[in-house]
């Protein structure tokens, strides 16, 4: 078990610079998601961890030691990778015993780890099976078996559930995520998929061109995100975002937009005449004869447990989560509220949440 520490930690390649001066602690036993689009850096400053890649810049600490110079094999840590990285050769036993066989363990001991694995990850029936007759998912839990019987200090997880289908994501997500209640191990999990991040974390990292953005709990990027950036970026479905201007409103905080007045939370920080972007997620919008959201409904799609409705305000389109039951059309007036406490305001210069 080990925390893990990064320390003003820089990366160039060649000329170019992709990251600089990140700083943050990632507790033991945590289980830390590195979230971010393309390019953000996020599986440069996995591959750095590892020790696959140097670090240009800044303290590495793994377990209270500083790792910028250790060799992978020495630091202690486990990587699963995207494509399973798999011998196609290997029976699953053999893929799953490799690292421990190379480590000549007694054979004995061997076994027993690879059961052990096995039987956790469900694969005991596949033992004998070559990758190429599994499925994603079952590869995917040989790379995490593989990973496992090693007892590594920090496991490494590189988009590991990008090649499976959206069901099979969403179970080896939970699988995951038990594994990591069962064993505790310290790890950091790369991905771009705000789904995922929100629901295996203990902590999320959101990055954004070789920075940290925002470190917190789901629960706080979700419902505190520091930066229209991070609002942007959480949550499943796209918050509304528009343009206004603050005003005093009977004493209380509140923006005028092209889409009508909103009254601001009491823990703005937001000034009179501040240019401000107010963002208003589509599940907090709630549907009031006499709301100042004014719109037409353009379409209507059932989701299943609730409908999702595009409108179309006078900033733009607006979108909005209501109640299956709303017996909504193509065509029809809608009018919104927001209480006050839904609405996420920040500087309309920098971006940053008031
Ligand atoms: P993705 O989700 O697409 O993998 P990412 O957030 O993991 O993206 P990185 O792969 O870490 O991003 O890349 C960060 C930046 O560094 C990108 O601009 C990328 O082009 C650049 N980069 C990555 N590896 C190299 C390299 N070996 N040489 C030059 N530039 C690189």
């Amino acid at each position: 078990m080990a925390t893990v520490e990064y320390r003003g930690i820089g990366k160039s390649f060649g000329a170019v610079q992709i990251m600089r001066d990140v700083s943050f602690s990632i507790g033991d036993h945590q289980f830390v998601v590195l979230l971010g689009p393309s390019g953000c850096g996020k599986t440069t400053l996995l591959r750095m961890t590892a020790g696959l890649e140097s670090v240009s810049a800044g303290d590495l600490m793994i377990g209270g030691k500083r790792v910028n110079d250790m060799h992978p094999r020495e630091r202690d840590i486990a990587m699963v990778f995207q494509n399973y990285a798999l011998y196609p050769t290997m029976k699953v036993y053999e893929n799953i015993a490799f690292s421990l066989e190379v480590a000549k363990l007694p054979p004995a001991e061997v076994k027993a780890k690879v059961e052990r694995a096995a039987e956790i990850l469900n694969l005991t029936p596949y033992l004998g099976r070559y990758p190429k007759e599994l499925s994603g998912g079952q590869r995917q839990r040989v790379a995490m078996g593989r990973a496992m019987v090693r007892e590594p200090s920090v496991f490494l997880f590189d988009e590991p559930l990008s090649n499976l289908d959206a069901k099979l994501r969403a179970h080896m997500r939970t699988e995951i995520r038990q594994l990591h209640n069962r064993l505790k191990t310290t790890t950091i999990y790369v991905t771009h998929d705000q789904i995922e991040a929100m629901t295996m974390a203990d902590k999320v990292v959101v990055m954004r061109a070789g920075k940290i953005e925002q470190m917190g709990s789901p629960d706080e990027v979700y419902d505190t995100p520091s930066s229209k950036y991070v609002a942007d970026f959480i949550g499943s479905s796209a918050i509304n975002f528009m343009d206004g201007t603050v005003v005093a409103a009977d004493g209380a905080a509140a923006v005028d937009t092209v889409n009508g007045r909103l009254l601001l939370p009491d823990s703005t920080t937001a000034k009179p005449g501040q240019k401000v972007v107010c963002g208003v997620r589509p599940t907090d919008v709630v549907v009031s004869a006499d709301g100042p959201i004014r719109t037409t409904a353009i379409l209507v799609e059932r989701l299943g447990h609730d409908v999702q409705l595009c409108t179309l305000a006078a900033a733009g389109e607006f979108f909005a989560i209501v109640d299956r039951t709303l017996p909504f059309r193509e065509g029809d007036e809608v009018r919104f509220d927001v209480p006050a406490s839904k609405v996420h305001v920040f500087d309309a210069a920098s971006e940053r949440r008031l």
